[in-house]
């Protein structure tokens, strides 16, 4: 077996991780930086390219420059939550036969496991290149609140990309592992991860090298890009005010605004003052125009994205609440994800918590780090380490009009199995279907449907008479088995469910022998 490397596949940027010597190291990429752009583009003369050659072109290219694919896994194409998204991308986002977003360009239809298969392909390239043999196998890190679809998905990314994804680990509970509780201690820990796309906040335990995750809530928009945006909106109504040309109109002018405004972010975190200058940003009607900002300052920045920051507070209320903690019983919050390094958004924290991490974590790599080490404990290069996770999202079946009937709550450690029991609600029923479902509502339409199947052969007795025991054992794995018991006669029915990502199995075989027999071609 070669070596097991671990991968942050993040919203934005990924980041490589591997185990030498017995300590987790960053595999830098090609160009020597320390993460890789989760970006895709398409050439003109039939290439794909990734990471920052892919965004540098990305003003050229914009319909064919993808990025931020992880929004798009384990969705449907009209979710009203992809409606901003898609207002934001220059790119096509369209409905698959089975109603999944997918991306359309002009080369192609692709789904995102397909899209983030290029990435990963890439990023084996860069592991390889850096240890001198192949690699075949990963450990991948997803955010904590994936549905097993959205997990299927990644795995599917990984077929695709000839990586067998040996475990997928929890953002957060990557970021524990990469942080390293000293086994002496018992920890309560916050995780806190604001990335490009979306925020999580996890509260952990660690205890003598056991790490057990009590609670994970989070927004799934809310991130980077939406700071950015906030900038943008800004500078765009300035520029009207002053020129009266509306550069919303103008893509390549749009695009190079993002950049521009993503970098003054990023700089008016270290400095309280910076500008945007983009010479012949566009035309108008008397000509070229150039956009001169001189004085952008942090406290501008902050006060466009004060309402951003206040979103932050309600999910931190609430995970403490599901724990049963108070902020006194913490002892640390690590900072995940580049937008930690806002001072707005360190402010918060404190503010919320009283406290940050003391300890120095980088929150561009503490994932990557995590995974990497979660691959030493998998290889029995590490001992002494044990990882409890839990369910992100409760599971149950469908009963009478429609509602949902939770067998097993979120936030419970895996493995773990319950029992409930259910009865007939028709005279002579012999027959009932088991429709099993993730998620919280108590409606279940508004949840995600796992599978079905039916137990049969039922006596005909009135309704209510006869009952029937579900049982749903979730493995270490997070994979989930259901059986049906008729109580009386003691038949049973019971099922594997196998989450999808939309794609069927022979559809990830096909993509991943064009995938090998493309990079032959080009070797
Ligand atoms: P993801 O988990 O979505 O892949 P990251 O954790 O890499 O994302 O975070 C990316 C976001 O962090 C981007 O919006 C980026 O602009 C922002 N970011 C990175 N560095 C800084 C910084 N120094 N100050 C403010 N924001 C930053
Ligand atoms: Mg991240």
């Amino acid at each position: 077996m070669g070596k097991l490397i671990g991968i942050d596949l993040g919203t934005t940027n990924s980041c490589i991780a591997v185990l030498e010597n017995g300590s987790a190291t960053v595999i830098p990429t090609r160009q020597g930086h320390r993460t890789l752009p989760s970006v895709v583009a398409f050439t003109d003369d039939g290439k794909e390219i990734v990471g920052v050659t892919a965004q540098r072109q990305a003003v050229t290219n914009p319909h064919r420059t993808i990025y931020g694919i992880k929004r798009l896994i384990g969705r449907k194409a009209n979710e009203p939550e992809l409606e901003k998204w898609k207002a934001c991308v220059a790119y096509d986002i369209t409905a698959a036969p089975n109603g999944d977003a997918w991306v359309s360009t002009r080369d192609g239809d692709y789904s995102p496991s397909e899209i983030s298969a290029i990435v990963l392909q890439e990023i084996k390239a860069i592991a390889e290149d850096y240890l001198g043999e192949p690699v075949t196998e990963a450990v991948v890190t997803v955010p904590a609140y994936f549905n097993d679809n959205q997990r299927q998905a990644t795995k599917d990314a990984g077929a695709i990309a000839g990586l067998n994804i040996k475990h997928i680990l929890n953002e957060p509970t990557a970021a524990a592992l990469g942080y390293g509780v000293d086994k002496s201690t018992d920890q309560t820990l916050a995780i806190f991860d604001l990335g490009g796309g979306t925020f999580d906040i996890t509260i952990m335990k660690a205890s003598q090298g056991v790490y057990e995750v009590l609670a994970t809530h989070g927004d799934t928009f809310l991130g980077g890009n939406d700071f950015d945006q906030a900038l943008i909106e800004h500078v765009v109504a300035h520029f009207k005010r002053e020129h009266q040309v509306d550069l919303y109109a103008d893509p390549v002018a749009v695009q190079r605004l993002k950049e521009a405004a993503e970098t003054a972010k990023k700089e008016l975190s270290t400095t309280t003052s910076t500008s945007i200058n983009l010479p012949f940003i566009t035309t108008g009607p008397a000509g070229p125009l150039h956009m001169r900002h001189d004085a952008i300052d942090r406290v501008t920045l902050e006060q466009l994205t004060h309402e951003l920051v206040q979103r932050l507070e309600p999910p931190c209320r609430q995970v403490l609440r599901d724990a049963g903690l108070t902020t006194d019983d913490l002892d640390q919050v690590l900072l995940v994800g580049g937008m930690t390094r806002m001072p707005a958004v360190r402010r918060k924290v404190e503010e919320i918590f009283g406290k940050i991490s003391a300890k120095d974590v980088n929150p561009d790599e503490i994932v990557a780090i995590g995974a990497a080490t979660q691959c030493g404990i998998m290889s029995g290069d590490l001992t002494d380490v044990v990882l409890l996770d839990v369910t992100p999202h409760s599971l149950g079946v469908r009963v009478k009009d429609e509602r949902m009937s939770f067998v097993i709550s979120k936030n419970t450690t895996i493995p773990t199995s319950e029992k409930k029991l259910f009865a007939t609600t028709r005279d002579n029923q012999d027959h009932v279907v088991i429709q099993v479902h993730q998620g919280e509502n108590e409606l279940v339409w508004h949840n995600v449907s796992l599978g079905q199947f039916t137990l049969g052969d039922l006596p005909k007795l009135p309704a209510g008479k006869v009952n029937v025991e579900v049982t749903f054992l979730l493995d270490a794995d997070g994979v989930l088995h259901v059986t049906a018991r008729e109580i009386q006669t003691g038949k049973e029915a019971s099922v594997k469910i196998t989450p999808s990502s939309g794609l069927s199995k022979d559809h990830v075989q096909r993509l991943a022998a064009e995938r090998s027999a493309k990079i032959d071609a080009s070797a």
